[in-house]
């Protein structure tokens, strides 16, 4: 048979497992998995397995925790390529301000709603079907598929993926591997991110004398040499460097969706001086970006202080090291005269990574290309957020893309949700990719 015919089978296959689907998503979004104390993280692992389990696909799970199991399931160990399915079935807690039950899984109106719906148990809930698709029809795939549903994504991913890289990695080591975190971007369609920023977490602490407040210069103010640092930093961008996907390349793609001029749409997104969602997005995206988080210090009105702190969260770009956010606040710091004052101390780190060249990157071109037939408009862009993305690229699965079903700004919010359609058409946009990644035998 030809590749063009597997292809049509698979699809019409899909329709037929739509039930199937549903339920999936439903049972996954019904197990609460937030809760470190309790077996919904391994139970939402194993609920996925069961579904392959049963058309005898071979799955195995990877303990990290007493709660936490990562499934990794292979279907046809052959020689050829390998393409690794990743996704998360842990879920932030559910919050307030639901109109429905969080763990109900309520269907109205062709959405279904609950926490974990779109991020993601709706994407790898879509992974899962589009294996068992696969492999409920036996395409003779000239390669590799490999399923991991892990948790502790949301808590860094140290148990999770972090967990299966190190105990497992010549499970899941694959040429290149699809997370399936929710990727819609509303009526710009749908997103390929081929990478993301890096969050830096800094401290800063000034360091003063006591004094009484009654006579201040008898001291040494904390507080007004953070407040002489903080405003100096903002006289300034971060230091910056050339993005992944430039703003032109995203105003160009997103002109290509609306069927208008890209200067034209630049001059209406960036109208005025007030930002918008989606100029502020656009910003977000293509530089380096700083916010000032929290500031502390001081005891009392009536006393000079001694200490002050601040955070500061920094976000750069794939390239960038954490080490040049603290040159960029130390050299402020000695503009300022302060420098023997202050301490800068690096919290918590990542390094942003993205695929290199990805206009030619054989996954990333071919999520692309399965995802405009099949979705509509579709865009190349970067995750705003942190995903496990970045572990397995800097593991050493450089090809790492970022493509799932729902939109990503329904993502923690009350009331989440996705589409079926969505969760229909994605699972399409996984088959077909991975028909055409590994490639078919005659
Ligand atoms: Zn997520």
């Amino acid at each position: 048979m030809k590749v063009i015919d597997w292809e049509q089978k698979v699809i019409n296959h899909i329709d037929e497992l739509q039930d199937e689907l549903v339920r999936l998503c439903q049972d996954m979004i019904r197990i609460p998995s937030w809760d470190r104390e309790t077996r919904g993280e391994a139970e939402a692992a194993h609920c996925v397995g069961k579904t392959l389990e049963k058309r005898g696909i071979d799955t195995e799970y990877v303990s990290s925790h007493p709660n936490i199991d990562n499934l990794i399931a292979t279907w046809k160990a052959n020689n050829g390529k390998h393409i690794l399915f990743n996704g998360h079935v842990d879920v932030v807690p559910p919050g307030e301000d639901w109109t429905v039950d969080p763990f109900g899984a309520e269907i109205r109106d062709g959405l279904i709603y609950g926490r974990g719906a779109v991020d993601m148990k709706g994407g790898v809930a879509c992974q899962a079907m589009a294996m068992s698709a696969l492999h409920d029809l036996e395409v003779p795939l000239k390669g590799t598929l490999i399923l991991n549903a892990v948790g502790d994504e949301e808590r860094q991913g140290k148990l999770g993926t972090m967990w299966c890289i190190d105990k497992a990695w010549k499970k899941i080591k694959a040429n290149a591997a699809l997370i399936a975190e929710p990727s819609g971007i509303g009526r710009f369609g749908y997103a390929v991110n081929i990478g993301e920023k890096g969050p830096v977490w800094l401290k800063i602490t000034t360091k003063g004398e006591k004094a009484h407040g009654s006579i201040p210069s008898a001291g040494k103010n904390a507080v007004t040499m953070m407040i002489k640092l903080l405003e100096s930093l903002q006289t300034e961008n971060p230091p910056t460097i050339p993005p992944p996907i430039t703003r032109e390349a995203i105003i160009a793609q997103f002109a290509a969706s609306l069927n208008t001029e890209p200067k034209l749409l630049e001059s209406f997104i960036f109208q005025g001086d007030e930002p918008n969602p989606l100029s502020a997005g656009i910003v977000g995206l293509t530089t380096t970006t700083m916010n000032i988080g929290t500031i502390t210090g001081g005891v009392a009105a009536n006393v000079v202080p001694d200490r002050c702190e601040a955070q500061l969260d920094f976000r750069i770009l794939p390239g960038q090291k954490p080490q040049e956010m603290v040159d960029f606040i130390r050299r402020h710091a000695e503009q300022q005269g302060i420098e023997g004052d202050c301490n800068i101390e690096i919290v918590e780190s990542f390094e942003g990574n993205s695929v290199p060249n990805y206009t030619q990157n054989p996954l990333a071109t071919t999520v692309f290309n399965a995802s405009t037939e099949i979705t509509g408009p579709t865009v190349y862009f970067l995750v705003p957020f942190a995903t496990d993305g970045r572990l397995l690229r800097r593991a050493g699965i450089e090809s790492t893309v970022v493509y799932g079903p729902g939109n990503m700004a329904s993502a923690h919010t009350s009331d989440e949700k996705i589409a079926i359609e969505d969760l229909i058409k994605v699972t399409k946009v996984f088959a077909l990719t991975t028909i055409r990644y590994l490639g078919v035998k005659n």
